[in-house]
């Protein structure tokens, strides 16, 4: 492919897992043909966005929803629009002191660094952080203490990055919620389930785009209809500089489709994905090969190849394996016992065709 060309890099089959390193994860085909429909056609761009939102609210049994630029830009358009809530004015001078509501409750202990400052986020979108508790402990009274007439919302970051010790749990923050009748936002970015929080009672739920969806660039709002509406008409104010585009939109929707559908692939398909493969590879001399599941007992298969040759060892094949132009990274844990697993959830057929003409070639078969 010219780009790999273009800039002199290995192109990269990953059969290691879902790895940083690598880039994670490829958006599927189904998203980039959307993407590209987006891209190649006119849209009336507030009915796209209003009407993918009902959609998707639809799909994910919300009473309303809207797609982001991403996560962090769901947090501050959020804020906005709760401090903001429909008012003219507040749009065109979002951050005027007319509007005398603007602190935002959170745990201190959410306060966390995902790359960037959940507070940073906050005051983007013109609140006011009030961080309750310690770092290292917050109660359902320590939140309570913190309301006054100038509360705007209340905010719970769900997430591995934050404090997780002695921290008052999601149903805790609704309670007080609904107690003192103030709206909660839930940052759930990084989170897979895409209903529990709605469920639980949140007002609106802030999700990325590229994460656990495996979308493109972009994030997702799911909540009440109101605030929902509030938000996209920021796109009128400070919006504007967090704008998402036509491809990131249909992209996003095709990748929620296909969360929904699929989920992530299940042990069954990748077995079934896994035995041409397996049958090949045990076609090649100085290997056998079979199917094997995850160790931690995940519903995970891997083909598993164990190397028996006069010349190769299996950490020679692993290293041959990552030479250019073509770089094929493995499971590498068991090489100095002989063993090499193909991860396979982000490979392709014609992928797994190349791995074993690769295999090929090191063992001198070719
Ligand atoms: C990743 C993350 C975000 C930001 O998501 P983007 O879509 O990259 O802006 C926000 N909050 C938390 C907790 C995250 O993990």
């Amino acid at each position: 492919m010219e780009v790999y060309e273009k800039y002199g890099l290995n192109k990269v089959i990953n059969a290691s897992g879902k790895m940083t390193i690598l880039g994670v994860s490829k958006v599927r085909p189904s998203v980039f043909e959307a993407q590209q429909i987006g891209g190649e056609n006119f849209f009336e761009m507030s009915d796209l966005l209003e009407k993918t939102g009902d959609y998707l609210a639809k799909l994910l049994k919300s009473e309303s929803a809207t797609i982001t630029s991403s996560a962090s830009a769901g947090i501050a358009l959020s804020v906005a629009a709760l401090i903001g809530q429909g008012d003219e004015y507040h749009l065109y001078h979002p951050y005027t002191d007319r509007m005398t509501k603007r602190d935002i409750i959170m745990p201190k202990g959410h306060n966390v660094n995902y790359g960037t400052g959940v507070d940073v986020m906050v005051e983007q979108g013109g609140g006011k952080v009030i961080e309750a508790g310690f770092a290292n402990e917050c109660t359902p009274k320590q939140i309570e203490i913190e309301i006054t007439e100038k509360t705007a919302a209340l905010l719970y970051i769900k997430s591995h990055h934050t404090v997780q010790k002695s921290m008052l749990s999601i149903e805790e923050m609704v309670a007080i919620a609904k107690k003192y009748d103030l709206p909660l936002i839930i940052d759930a970015a990084a989170e897979e389930d895409l209903f529990k929080y709605i469920e639980a009672g949140a007002d609106l739920v802030v999700y990325s785009g590229g994460k656990a969806i495996e979308g493109p660039s972009s994030g997702l709002v799911v909540g009440k209809k109101e605030y929902i509406r509030w938000i996209q008409l920021q796109n009128k104010g400070l919006g504007r500089s967090m704008k998402v585009g036509k491809d990131n939109i249909l992209g996003l929707v095709a990748a929620i489709e296909s969360y929904l559908s699929d989920g992530s692939e299940s042990g069954d398909s990748m077995k079934e994905r896994l035995a041409p493969f397996v049958s090949q590879l045990n076609k090649i001399n100085g290997l056998t090969s079979q199917v094997v599941q995850d160790p931690a007992g995940r519903d995970i298969f891997r083909a598993e190849i164990k190397i028996d040759h006069k010349e190769k060892t299996a950490l020679e094949v692993v290293k041959d394996l990552k030479v250019g132009p073509l770089a094929i990274y493995t499971r590498d844990y068991q090489a100095n016992n002989g063993k090499i697993e193909f991860d396979i959830r982000q490979v392709t057929t014609d992928e797994m065709n190349e791995i074993v003409k690769k295999l090929m070639i090191i063992l001198g078969e070719d």
